[in-house]
Order: C-alpha cells, then structure tokens, then sequence
C-alpha cells in the first residue's frame, strides 16, 4: 500500500527531476526555472526557499536537500517549476510583446504635454512597457524604471479611495459615471450639477474635495500622502511613491481652468461637508504631482485586475466590489475624449494621463503601463494607445474576444485556461479527421491543397515533395494521410498549374484563394489556424522564407480573415527557432 506521504515524496522527485542533472541541482538551476515562468526570486511566496538556497552558493545541491529547501513553500515551487500559472508561457509571451514593444518604437508622431515646463521638457524618446500577470509574473523592457508625474492616471484611485471610505452611495452623490463627451477640463456638468464621472476634471477634483472632507484633521500634503500609501500598496511595495514639488508649484501656477472648475462645482452642487476650496485644489493638483515608474503602474494595474489583490505581496489592498466599479469607470471614461474608440478598438479599462503613461487592466490576466511623452489630440500618449491597439490585435484581450463563436482572427490566448480548451479543440478535430467527419474533412483537405500550392510554386511536384507533404500533415495532425489520394490531388494541381501557365486557367494558387474565400463562413478559428499551419510548415520547410513565399502565407492569412499580427508572431517565432 502507498501512503500519501509517499505520493508527496514522488512529486517532489519529479519537481526535482525539472532541475537535477547527474543527480543533484544547484542553486543557479534551481533560480533559473523560477525565473523563467516570469516569477521573480524576490517573490513573497519563495521567500524561504530563495533565502534556503543563497546558502547553498556555487555547491551541489541533492533531493535530500532539494526536499528540504522547497518543505515550506511547494505549493509555488511546483507551480512556478510546472509552469502554473495565469500564462504558462511566459518566456514565449515576453518575446511576443518585445515584438510588439519593437513595432510601436518608430512612431515619433505627436508632441509633449507643454503647459508647465517639466513636462514640455521632458525626453520625448522615452518609451516603457512593463507587464505584471495576476500570478506576480513581471517583465519590463526600455524605460519603465523612470519616475514620472502620473497626472490623470491618479484620478481612478483617488475614486477608488473615496470608494472604499465612503461608500458608492455617498459618493455617488458628488459624481456621475457618465461618459461626458466633452474635454476632460471642460466646465461642464451633468443636469444634476454633478461631474460626469471621476476621470474628467471635475469630477476629480469633487473627489479630491470629498476624501479631503472626510479627513478635516490633515492637511493637504498629509492627505496626498495618505493617497501615495495607497498606490505604495497597490504597487507592492516595489520602490517609494515619490512627490514633484516642481510639477505641483507648475500644476499651480497654470491652473486657472482648474480653478474655475472648482468654483462651479462649489456654486452649484456645493463641496462634501463644506470642505475648503484651496484644501481640494491642493490635493488634486498634489495627486497630479505624485511620480511613479511603468513597472510600478504595471503592478498596480495588475492588483486591479486581480480584483484588489496585489499580486506581489498577496495584500487585499482594495475590496473587489471597488475595483470593479472603478474599472467600469475607467472602460466607459478612461481615455479623455477618446474613450468611446478606445474601449472599440482595445476594450479594456484604462487611463492615461498627459505625462505620457498609460494604465491598463486585463481583468483576470494582467495589467500593464506604458509610458511615452508624445501625445495625441486627445491627450493619449501615441505609442501607448498604438501598443494596446497592437496587443490586441494579436492576443485576445479585447473584453469582447470572449464572444464565443470561435471567429477571433486566430489570435493567441496565453493564458492557461484556454490553452487547455484548445488543445483539446485540436484534438478533438484531429479525431473527427480519422473518423471521417464531414467538418474535419474539409478542413483536412483544405490543409492538403494549400500545401501542394504553396509547393507547385517550384512549378514540380514530385514524389518526394508528396511524401513531404504527408510527413507535414502527419506531423501537424499526428496521423496518416492517403498517400495515392494526396498523389492523384497533387498530380491534378499540377496540371491545372500547367494549364494557367499557358493562360487557359487559373493556376492553383489563385483556385486555393477562391476555394479559401467560399469555404470561409464555415471555418472555425481552430480550422483557420491548421490551414495556415500547413501553409507555414510547407513554406519554412527549407530553413527560410522566400519573398514568394511570404506573400503567399500573406494571402492566406487574409483569405482566412487570420490578423496579420497574428501572422507577424510566427513569422517571428520560426526565425528565433531556427537562429537557435
Ligand atoms: N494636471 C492636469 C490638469 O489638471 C491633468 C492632466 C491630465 O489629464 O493628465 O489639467
């Protein structure tokens, strides 16, 4: 009989199976497979086994001692070694948003913020991009380590707070949730006097008014700090939340509009509690003052997505009822006037603010912060609004690609729930093959033929190139193909490509397109994506992509509505396989 102490053991000999060779492990080996799955050493919950093994140095290390090392934390360590986590992929997601980091760089278009110096002044090439999943996976690439004042990006925590210390109810008796339509400093409000929502102006500085109302025994920088503890949690801890006296003597100096604001609201709806003008305006314009990083955003937006759990620390640092009310201000107002194109193109909750970063949530997934000075009409950094507009049109992040009628442009899903729903799809289809189903088949043979016309662009196809073409097919679907019926199909494309050299007919390729084009309707995501596989693995074949090549795969891709994005990835992918 075993007991289930033994079972434990049998896992910990396989956790330890992952690192060990020759028979022990070392620490480098033992780091190296932890931070490969996107967790950090510094981690909260491999505190012990990282502190364990800086003991160990340079030695060796054996499974009484692995055993020993990991007894406190195994939960993580075999999530972390067995790749468990929100985005089981990490080291191939990272490359992906390098790619996509690297396509969004070139765009110089749009200009800094220039109302107060610092931010005319400051280095328009900056450009950040810093990730954090909701499991605490992080990367970060180009400038997410530069402070920076967070301007409006302060605005859906400030809300956030009012939330969590008043209550919605009282709240909302000061401010809407309401698109406004309208510029983010306009002086505007909504028929009941109140602001629009907490992300424009108005509505920002009434909730500066409020949390300021509920504290009458601090002052306004103390209040402002008390905020920055807040965003100190919601980052994790993970460096200071700092305060730009400069920003905050400019904000002052050129707030005249803001102002104004602050008198209509005190004119019309009136202030919560009475509470002192100038008291507000200097804890909204102090908000605009504080300075973070994009990795410190990143984690930040991350606790968001993870529904007010930080993910770095494990801390509730906001109550989820909070966090979604604040998300669906952010989905409906984040972006300034641009909204509305926003939540269309990229459909996320988001915020940005005119020093150039952007907030994003990916509920459940991750959050992300880009930063880059240049802004557009709306006040949107250029490149960050371009590389969320880029991200999910490669990944299926837009809150609506959860439709599920299996039509997504093929996009990638990293994350591990759906990864295992498609490889079941995937297996279920290479079954329905082998078994004759009419679906499966069509697909199958729509694999064939695009492989015998990518093939007969040598303008030959010959045995070999037919076994070529079976070996593919047995690779990608894991069973055998007909070799006489994919014979007798490639000998009759041939012909037809013999033909439409003499100019009597359409050649293969241009018979595949159409045939492509008609069958659409009917093809799922799972049996576009095979086709485009077959198409690939024929035309890397030989180790490169030839231009004709290319633009064929190209042409495909669009037949199959598959977005070229998506296209791009693998592209990318086959030639990091093949440098290595
Ligand atoms: N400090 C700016 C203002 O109050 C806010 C800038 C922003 O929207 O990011 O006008």
């Amino acid at each position: 009989m075993i007991n289930a102490s033994e079972i434990g053991m049998d896992r910990i000999h396989r956790l330890f199976a992952l690192v060990e060779k020759g028979g022990t492990t070392t620490a480098a080996s033992i780091r190296g497979r932890v931070q490969s799955s996107g967790i950090d050493t510094d981690d909260f919950r491999l505190a012990t086994t990282m502190a364990r093994l800086n003991q160990f140095g340079e030695q060796h290390i054996d499974f009484e001692q692995f055993a020993a090392l990991v007894a406190d934390e195994l939960l993580m360590v075999s999530r972390t070694f067995n790749r468990q986590l929100v985005i089981p992929d990490w080291q191939e997601f990272s490359r992906d948003i390098e790619i996509v980091y690297h396509s969004v760089e070139p765009d110089k278009s749009g200009r800094n913020a220039d109302y107060i110096p610092i931010l005319r002044d400051a280095d328009s090439e900056k450009w950040g991009v810093a990730l954090c999943s909701v499991d605490g996976q992080r990367m970060g690439l180009g400038d997410v380590d530069v402070y920076h004042s967070i301007q409006s990006v302060s605005k859906p925590i400030t809300y956030a707070y009012a939330l969590e210390q008043e209550g919605f109810a009282f709240v909302s008796q000061y401010v809407g949730v309401e698109p406004s339509g309208r510029a983010f400093n306009a002086l505007d409000l909504l028929p009941d006097q109140r602001p629009f929502n907490p992300c424009v102006n108005a509505g920002a500085i009434m909730m500066a008014g409020l949390v300021a109302s509920g504290a009458p025994a601090l002052n306004a920088r103390e209040i402002t700090q008390t905020l920055m503890d807040l965003w100190g949690r919601l980052c994790g801890g993970l460096a200071p939340v700092l305060f730009s006296e400069q920003t905050m003597r400019s904000e002052r100096d050129t707030a005249d509009n803001n102002f104004a604001i602050a008198y209509l609201l005190r004119g019309r709806l009136g202030l919560p509690r009475g509470v002192d003008l100038h008291k507000m305006m200097d804890v909204y314009l102090s908000c605009c003052s504080i300075e973070m990083t994009a990795r410190m955003l990143s984690i930040a937006a991350a606790t968001l997505a993870n529904g007010g759990v930080c993910p770095i620390t494990g801390q509730q640092v906001l109550t989820t009822d909070v966090v979604k009310k604040t998300l669906s201000v952010m989905q409906a107002s984040g972006l300034y006037d641009n909204a509305g194109t926003f939540t269309l193109e990229v459909g996320l909750p988001a915020k940005s603010g005119v020093a150039g970063a952007i907030m994003v949530v990916i509920p459940n997934v991750m959050g992300l912060a880009t930063f880059s000075p240049r802004l557009d009409d709306y006040g949107n950094s250029v490149r960050g609004v371009s590389f969320c507009q880029q991200l999910v049109d490669r990944f299926t992040f837009h809150v609506y690609d959860s439709l599920s009628g299996g039509r997504s442009g093929c996009k990638r899903d990293p994350r591990a729930s759906q990864h295992s729903r498609k490889q079941k799809d995937l297996s279920d289809l290479r079954w329905a093959v082998s078994h004759g189903d009419r679906y499966a088949l069509k697909v199958r043979d729509l694999m064939l033929e695009c492989m015998i016309a990518i093939t007969l662009a040598d303008g030959q196809i010959e045995q070999p190139e037919v076994q070529s073409i079976a070996d593919t097919f047995a690779r990608i679907m894991g069973q055998q193909t007909d070799q006489a019926e994919l014979h007798s199909l490639a000998m009759a494309r041939q012909e037809q490509s013999a033909q439409a050299d003499s100019k009597v007919a359409v050649g293969p390729f241009e018979g595949l397109l159409t045939r492509l084009q008609h069958e659409l309707p009917t093809l799922d995501d799972n049996g576009r994506e095979l086709i485009l596989e077959s198409a690939f693995r024929v035309a890397c074949a030989d180790g490169e992509i030839e231009p004709d090549e290319d633009r064929k795969l190209r042409a495909i891709a669009d037949v199959l509505a598959i977005n070229p994005g998506v296209l791009e990835l693998k592209i990318a992918h086959f030639k990091r396989q093949f440098a290595g």
